[in-house]
């Protein structure tokens, strides 16, 4: 039981109280799961791995961090655990939350100072987004800050909506299937990112951030504009989802049961040179159901 979960349960708990404490375990319990199956499932952390945990002052990576040096507590494998926050020095940044807080939880940390605030607002005019190139900006950072701490891993804080709702961004804006890898190696070869909390719903991580009392830092700073393309899709995943909640969850599945032979890139599935004979490919055929009807009659 967390040291939170045994505060609320100590000198005789109310009814309500006890109902309150219960839930919270519940929900960590759950979040436990979620993010050991997804690091089981991806094989993303190792004995000996340094993991370069993003911690932006938000719900999701607060929660990322909490959940993961929960998890190394009972991991029968070793592995180090370092905060890096980007102080990207935006108007109103509290800089000393963050600090503050890893001191308490005994965490490592570094933050790194790097105004590309500035940078973003003289390149991109005025009323344009700026999201794409501050992104950019971070990314850089972040790989060359993990190299210097001499992290091998990077882990971020995407969930299962952000990862629904970039499918979805994806087919609709970009014309391909294309999600947002649980696990990636960048293109120099030289950083893995993971993302531990790819089983995790929102509202859970959010849930769980009310309740542990993490020092949220308004993520607005910016200024900038909301992306109302994603704002838009996770509208339409919330409609969705109030319509038949298997929908989201068999969305969600899908992305891990690709079949190449019934989509249509070329690319995947050799469709030109297939003919009666050849052997079966060693994925990516699901047999022959070509006048078999997909709907229930
Ligand atoms: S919301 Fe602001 S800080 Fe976040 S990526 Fe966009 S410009 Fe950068």
């Amino acid at each position: 039981m967390t040291p939170f979960a045994e505060q609320t349960l100590q000198f005789f708990p109310t009814r309500e109280e006890q109902k309150e404490a219960f839930e919270f375990n519940k929900l960590q319990k759950r979040l436990v799961k979620n993010v050991g199956e997804a690091i089981g499932d991806f094989n993303m952390i190792q004995s000996g791995d340094k993991v370069m945990v993003c911690l932006s002052g938000g719900k999701d990576s607060y929660g990322l961090l909490d959940i993961l040096l929960l998890l190394r507590q009972r991991a029968p494998i070793d592995f180090e655990i370092i905060a890096v926050n980007l102080d990207q020095k935006q108007p109103g940044f509290p800089e000393e939350v963050l600090p503050n807080y890893l001191r308490t939880i005994n965490v490592p940390f570094h933050i790194e100072e790097q105004d590309t605030y500035s940078i973003v607002k003289r390149v991109i005019p005025e009323g344009k987004t700026t999201c794409s190139l501050c992104s950019r900006l971070r990314r850089g950072i972040l790989y060359r800050v993990a190299k210097e701490l001499g992290c091998n891993k990077i882990a971020l804080g995407h969930h299962k909506d952000d990862i629904l709702q970039t499918l979805l961004l994806n087919l609709f804006y970009g014309g391909r299937i294309k999600g947002m890898p649980p696990k990636l190696v960048s293109d120099n070869g030289e950083h893995t990112v993971i993302r531990p909390l790819a089983y995790c719903r929102e509202r859970d991580l959010a849930r769980y951030a009310e309740e542990r009392q993490f020092p949220i830092i308004p993520c607005n700073l910016c200024g900038s504009q909301e992306n109302l393309k994603r704002k838009e899709m996770a509208q339409l995943l919330a409609q969705w989802e109030k319509h038949n909640p298997r929908w989201i969850a068999n969305l969600f599945t899908s992305l891990s049961t690709v079949v190449p032979s019934h989509l249509m890139d070329r690319k995947l599935f050799p469709f030109e040179t297939i003919k009666p004979g050849d052997p079966k490919p060693q994925f990516g055929a699901e047999g022959d159901i070509a006048f078999d009807s997909d709907d229930a009659c």
